[in-house]
């Protein structure tokens, strides 16, 4: 993983900050990187499978982009230039479950 981060120009965190980007998106030269545990933690460490699949969860959340992405105020923000690419990349057309735009509108809509 070290490798990757360095290949992609990006901060190689630190060993705790290892444990921590697992399952987290990171935007380099138009790529995402996203590191997982390896599948192999569950034969060695079976209380981390909950953890393991969590991890997981993410790459399915990357297979399609933020449902809100037509009504969004601040995804127009972003087609005004107000916004970075990389917010765009990180949460709208990456972890948009996370974004805490896309978590207060879902509240908005279990309350109506
Ligand atoms: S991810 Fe967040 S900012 Fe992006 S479109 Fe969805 S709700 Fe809006």
């Amino acid at each position: 993983m070290k490798f990757i981060f360095k290949r992609f120009d990006l901060k190689v965190p630190t060993r705790i900050g290892f444990r921590k980007s697992f399952g987290k998106i990171f935007v380099a030269k138009n790529r995402k990187i996203v590191p997982v545990r390896h599948p192999a933690t569950v034969v060695h460490e079976s209380k981390q499978f909950s953890k393991l699949v969590e991890d997981y969860k993410i790459l399915k959340t990357l297979q399609s982009n933020c449902p809100l992405i037509d009504s969004c105020a601040q995804y127009r923000r972003f087609e005004e230039g107000l916004i970075p690419h990389e917010f765009v990349e990180l949460h709208c057309y990456g972890d948009w479950k996370n974004c805490k735009y896309f978590q207060k509108e879902r509240y908005v809509q279990k309350v109506q």
